[in-house]
């Protein structure tokens, strides 16, 4: 048992592009039970930056289905708090201030190299999940000054080339990724103007004062790009705890394609949220 922390601060970070299913539900009660055995705060962030893909229904079910699992939270879109809005798309003023930051400090470069353009000239990603590592081609571009927002190009954040990252994850213990070898400069803002997932939660997860954060261990080598842009951008970074992933019963990682297993349908199936919640801690 870890001894009590009254500044602990973990979040719940769904996102609206499907139902929730037991993976989902595996990490959250596991982000919910970090808080409560640290005596600490719950708050709870809707992910929903992506235009094309969050819908407000998935919202609404996604609060509902957590609420089902037992899991409560003291922040955010539905009860308020001092950090809001919290909910990603109501944020725009804080990721623009951070890209800012990191265009005043020559950190970041506007890129038009189209996805095909990447993936042909990249040699291919190390893992499926991964982007490619970008080539470079617009590393010297010196127009950067000219932009006054980031709309209409992609901005890539300039990796340090060599530069090993090293954390210690609360939970799968010391983790080291390469800098221009395990992944390249990444993009912080995209061209349709919507801001990267790795360059938001940062900015928000700073902002909102967390102090853990708990999620899928697909994660890991996104928390190494995130901890150069804690630094770039002059913030504490939080610790880290990477649950291991939920897979169906071949082993597939699930997503939220994976109807049968949505929490929704083994609530409309019998299930307890106490059966559903020892299911997803059995696999690990
Ligand atoms: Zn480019």
């Amino acid at each position: 048992m870890k001894s009590p922390s009254p500044t602990y601060r973990g979040r719940l970070a769904p996102s609206p592009t499907g139902r929730l299913h037991v993976g989902h539900a595996h990490t959250f009660w596991i982000a919910a039970q970090r808080a409560a055995e640290h005596e600490g705060q719950l708050i709870l962030r809707n992910e929903d930056l992506d235009p094309q893909r969050c819908r407000v229904e998935f919202a609404a079910a996604m609060l509902e289905d957590l609420r089902w699992l037992g899991i409560a939270w003291c922040e955010g879109p539905d009860c308020g708090g001092p950090f809001g809005p919290y909910s990603q798309s109501e944020r725009r003023a804080h990721y623009l201030a951070a890209w800012k930051s990191l265009l005043e400090r020559g950190l970041i470069y506007p890129c038009t190299c189209s996805r095909k353009d990447v993936a042909q000239a990249a040699s291919a990603p190390n893992d499926s999940d991964d982007e490619p590592i970008y080539p470079g081609k617009c590393r010297s571009r010196s127009d950067a000054g000219n932009f006054q927002e980031p709309v209409g190009v992609n901005w890539r954040f300039r990796v340090p080339d060599g530069e090993a990252i090293s954390f210690s994850d609360q939970h799968l213990g010391p983790q080291r990724y390469v800098a221009g070898h395990d992944f390249g400069d990444f993009v912080v803002w995209r061209r349709d103007d919507v801001p990267a997932y790795q360059f938001a939660v940062v900015a928000d997860d700073y902002a909102m004062k967390i102090s853990e954060v708990v999620r899928g261990a697909d994660l890991l080598k996104s928390t190494a790009r995130q901890l150069l842009l804690y630094r770039a951008l002059g913030f504490h970074s939080p610790h880290f705890y990477h649950c291991a992933l939920v897979g169906d019963e071949a082993g597939v990682r699930l997503a939220k394609r994976h109807d049968a297993l949505s929490i929704c349908r083994l609530r409309q199936n019998g299930y307890t949220p106490e059966q559903v919640r020892a299911r997803t801690l059995q696999i690990g």
